[in-house]
């Protein structure tokens, strides 16, 4: 490292064991969000951070961390709550890659893993948590190392703050808020425009320096948008036409539930497209070993819904495919991001069909860009009709006789029964 290379780093106020860090991990020059948020943040300012997905927030938030820590260490010095437990691992493990040289202790606090290992780390007074809300506010409240420790806390950060909104998951994020005494706070996202007031109501005596780049553009260029338009009766025939167009290029499917996923995934598979799947119905270390699986490439295919959706930074992914056009459009933005990050170029490519007409308008509207239309041969798309709709029947009778299928809505009716009595308790919180 020559002196004078980094400088860019330097001059945001960065230690040298930083700058060397971004040597060592060929980090050049900082993005235009880390040049927004590192001064406020080591300068003790409140922040809301916004870019696009893949535009380097992580380390944005991270090094100012990491750089206070490393001169004044103490437990639990910073807790990063976010939306999902594969986004909790991956900031833990790039937070463990960024602090390395400074003999980091980390607690990972996620769901669906075994508390007591977690609740054995609190007993180690980590330096940062990162985790999941729901497990945060659950060891809280049984862990008195956590209660003892969590006052001092000096950064309070929230990753991809405008899915931690909804009211269970804002609930417990303020069980673990109220604990901490005089936390910085950096709320973070790529969509933070549609609510950014709730936050401040939410934070009303807090002051917040606002690190917005580039609003308007909302999606990376590096992104091109396409759409398939094709009659919902034969979606499925499309699909496999399109997924056997991709020909081995890494790929992510977005399916609407959980069911469809599994379905998808078989789908794929029975056609010898390497596939594997995320969803919220299967056991953690399932979930965390496919994940593996997609990144090592040893899976073409990830057919996921959106659980995977923000945050995860996986480089080499060319195609997002949206199996059905989300209902919320700032999804839209969280799916395509997972490609065409950091500078590489990928495509988005939605099937549309004579229902989805005024979501893709509006979504359009929203990343202020036409999606361009690919159109098939619809003789050589129903060519693979018979093959498509025996595997598509075969899969459904095996999901019935192995239990899947009833599995599944087990768990569909549990997850529609905890809703209705949260909205019970909160209609009755409110009278
Ligand atoms: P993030 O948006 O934080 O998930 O980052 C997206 C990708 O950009 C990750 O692979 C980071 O390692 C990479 N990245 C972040 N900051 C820089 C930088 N200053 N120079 C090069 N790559 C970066």
């Amino acid at each position: 490292m020559n002196s004078g290379e980094y400088q860019k780093f330097e001059e945001l106020g960065l230690d040298q064991w930083l700058l060397k860090l971004c040597w060592k991990i060929d980090y050049k020059e900082p993005r235009p969000i880390q040049v927004l948020s590192i001064p406020p943040l080591l300068q003790g300012k409140n922040v809301l951070i916004s870019s696009q997905t893949g535009s380097g927030k992580t380390a944005a938030f991270s090094f100012p961390i990491l750089q206070t820590l490393s001169q004044d260490p103490y437990g639990i010095f910073a807790i990063i709550l976010t939306a999902n437990r594969e986004l909790a691992v991956q900031i833990a493990e790039q937070i463990q890659i960024f602090g390395a040289s400074v003999n980091l202790r980390l607690a990972l606090l996620i769901g669906g893993l075994s508390s007591s290992k977690q609740v054995k780390l609190l007993g180690q007074i980590p330096h940062i948590i990162i985790g999941t809300p729901g497990r945060c506010a659950e060891l809280l409240s049984i862990d008195v190392n956590f209660q003892k420790y969590i006052k001092n806390v000096k950064y309070f950060i929230l990753d991809e703050v405008d899915r931690l909104l909804e009211p269970q998951i804002w609930d417990d994020i303020k069980k673990v808020y109220e604990q901490c005494e005089s936390p910085q706070i950096a709320l973070v996202s790529a969509t933070l425009n549609n609510v950014t007031q709730q936050l401040k109501d939410e934070f009303a005596n807090v002051n917040f320096v606002e690190c917005i780049n580039n609003p308007e553009q909302k999606v990376s260029e590096t992104i091109k948008h396409k759409f398939v338009l094709m009659p919902d009766l034969v979606k499925d025939y499309y699909f496999i036409h399109l997924m056997k167009k991709l020909e081995g290029a890494s790929t992510i499917v977005f399916a609407p539930t959980c069911r469809k996923c599994h379905e998808l995934n078989e789908l794929l598979n029975h056609f010898e497209i390497k596939s594997t799947c995320l969803h919220s119905m299967l056991p953690q270390h399932e979930r965390i070993g496919n994940l593996r699986a997609y990144r090592s490439q040893k899976a073409q295919v990830l057919v996921a819904t959106d659980v995977a959706s923000r945050g995860l930074d996986i480089p080499n992914v060319k195609f997002v495919i949206n199996w059905n056009v989300p209902k919320v459009e700032a999804d839209y933005i969280h799916r395509v991001g997972r490609t065409g990050r950091a500078g590489r170029r990928g495509t988005a490519i939605t099937m549309m069909t004579q229902f989805d007409v005024e979501r893709v308008l509006a979504i359009e509207n929203l990343i202020t860009l036409k999606m361009e239309e690919i159109k098939f041969n619809e003789e050589k798309v129903l060519a693979n009709m018979t093959d498509v709709t025996k595997a598509i029947k075969t899969i459904k009778i095996k999901m019935q006789q192995d239990g899947t299928t009833e599995k599944f809505i087990d768990l569909q009716k549990k997850k529609v029964r905890s809703k209705q009595k949260r909205k019970g308790s909160q209609e009755e919180q409110q009278s």
